[in-house]
Parts: structure tokens; C-alpha cells; sequence
């Protein structure tokens, strides 16, 4: 509470509101990329139905938290018999699949979300490391701002100046098996997160289970970050829409665009996708809707 006083305190101060005006205009040109990146890590834990969970806090103010996300959770539990929970411990992607995509109907959409899911990781990986950049870059102008705020409150502290928050737990998407004895005395569970390499191994037993589809399977190749990189040297590290390229912004986000969308039927292949900026990609994205 008391130090949770203390660092809005600092926040309506002049000294912190000043600050804020110098970075504004240093990072107009900036601003729209973090709320574009902004935009992409909401609808990314909005697509799985990951939960942000806010910290509790009695003071309402403009940002109304403290700390922006303090933990996540996932809606993802299986509650399962002792015999299933061992061979689950044993084959844990076996046994997402029987436990939670149970419906051979529903995956072609499920391939698709996960499909963008690891799309996205990748992109947030890489836009990350952009923001660090950007940070660097301000940290000049950073050297009166008291200890206690960036101790306490790092996240906070550059979200209100503008910069873009992505925490990772917040993306993760994890499968919980469950058992618990009939007694009730004895509660075991573990949980399998879905990293990048999960999920493509993921897809990829779905797509075995779709017998039906077996030409677009073969056609089709997995977005892996070795298949980004290829594209991104095939087209030069060049937006294929606007010019633009890293030799002339070293710090321009590229992402890989599908030409015919995925959602009209378009295939993961080379001559599908495209080196787009993350400006191109982002107007691209609201002509579609
Ligand atoms: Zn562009």
C-alpha cells in the first residue's frame, strides 16, 4: 500500500511528467509501434483464452494497477484417472492431443490457431528485443528517475511512457493433468507449456490425424523460425510492399506475411509468403477485416 503511494506519487509529480513530454516527442515515431505491439500480444492471450490476472489494488487511477500483469492463467485442466495420469507423464503431447482436441472436426481451425500462434511468438520474440532497443536509446534521459520506481515498478513505469509491455507468461499456453486420489488426500498434477517446439510438434500429430487433407499437408511447410529466416534472406530484409528494409531502419520489425491468407485458403509455401514491415503488415491486416 505505502509503496504503492509512493510510486503514484512519483508518477503525477511534475519531475515524472516532464519526463514524459521530453519522451513523447523522442518517440512519436516509435508510439504506434508499441500499440501495435500492444494490440498483438492482447489478441494473441485473447485467442487461446489465457487470463491475465491484474495484482489487486485499491487505487483507481488512469492505468488502474500497479504492476500491469501480474500473473496468468490458463483455462487448460484435465482431470484424469491415476492410470491416465502415468501414461500422460509419460507421453504428454499423446495425451494433450486425446484430452483436449478430442473433436477431429475442430482441427483445421485448432492447426490454424496454433499455426499463428507460433507465428506470433516468433514476431513478439524479435519486436522484444526492438523495445529493449528503444529503451536503450532513452536511458540518457532516464538518470534522475528514483530507484524505487524501476525496482518496483519497471514494467509500469515504461508502459506510461509509452512503450509496449509483452510478458511472456501471459502468452504461454499450458495443458494441466490432474489427479486426485478417491480419498481426496492425494493431489497430483503436472503441466505441459507450450513452447514453440511443442506446438509445431503439436501440429504436426494433428496433422497426421487428418488423413483427409493429405494433399495440403504435404504442400504445406511448418512456419518454423528456420523457414522466417529463409524468407527474410530470400527478400533481402526488404518490405515487399513499401521498400523499406533494415540497412535503412536497423530497428524495423519484419514479419512474414501469407500473400492469399491462411483463412482464404492460402498454403504455408515460399512462393505464398513475404518479407512485409510491421507497418505494411498492420494496414494489410485492417483491409482485411
Ligand atoms: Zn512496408
Amino acid at each position: 500500500m505505502d509503496r504503492n503511494n509512493r510510486i503514484l506519487e512519483y508518477y503525477y509529480s511534475e519531475e515524472f511528467t516532464r519526463l514524459k513530454s521530453t519522451c513523447d516527442s523522442l518517440m512519436s515515431s516509435q508510439k504506434e509501434f508499441n500499440e501495435y505491439i500492444d494490440e498483438k500480444v492482447k489478441s494473441i492471450s485473447g485467442l487461446f483464452g489465457t487470463n491475465i490476472v491484474r495484482e489487486d489494488t485499491v487505487i483507481e487511477d488512469e492505468y488502474n494497477y500497479i504492476h500491469p500483469y501480474k500473473k496468468s492463467l490458463t483455462p487448460f485442466t484435465a482431470e484424469v484417472s491415476a492410470s491416465v495420469f502415468a501414461s500422460a507423464e509419460n507421453y504428454p503431447l499423446d495425451y494433450v492431443v486425446k484430452q483436449f482436441y478430442s473433436n477431429k472436426a475442430l482441427y483445421p481451425e485448432q492447426i490454424q490457431k496454433l499455426q499463428l500462434l507460433v507465428e506470433e511468438l516468433e514476431t513478439l520474440r524479435e519486436a522484444k528485443q526492438i523495445i529493449e532497443n528503444q529503451k536503450t536509446e532513452i536511458q540518457q534521459y532516464l538518470s534522475e528517475v528514483p530507484d524505487f520506481i524501476i525496482e518496483n515498478d519497471e514494467d509500469g513505469f515504461y508502459s506510461r511512457l509509452g512503450f509496449a509491455t509483452i510478458n511472456e507468461k501471459s502468452l504461454v499456453v499450458a495443458y494441466k493433468f490432474s489427479y486426485t486420489s478417491n480419498a481426496g488426500y492425494a493431489q497430483r498434477s503436472f503441466i505441459v507449456p507450450m513452447t514453440e517446439e511443442t506446438i509445431v510438434e503439436l501440429i504436426q500429430k494433428l496433422e497426421d490425424k487428418l488423413t483427409f487433407s493429405a494433399f495440403a499437408k504435404e504442400q504445406r511447410l511448418l512456419m518454423t523460425s528456420k523457414l522466417r529466416q529463409e524468407i527474410k534472406e530470400r527478400d533481402n530484409f526488404t518490405c515487399q510492399a513499401c521498400g523499406n528494409s533494415i540497412s535503412k531502419e536497423p530497428n524495423l520489425l519484419l514479419e512474414i506475411d501469407h500473400k492469399v491468407p491462411v483463412s482464404k485458403g492460402g498454403l504455408t509455401v515460399k512462393n505464398n509468403l513475404q518479407t512485409l514491415c510491421w507497418r505494411c503488415n498492420r494496414s494489410k491486416g485492417s483491409k482485411l477485416i
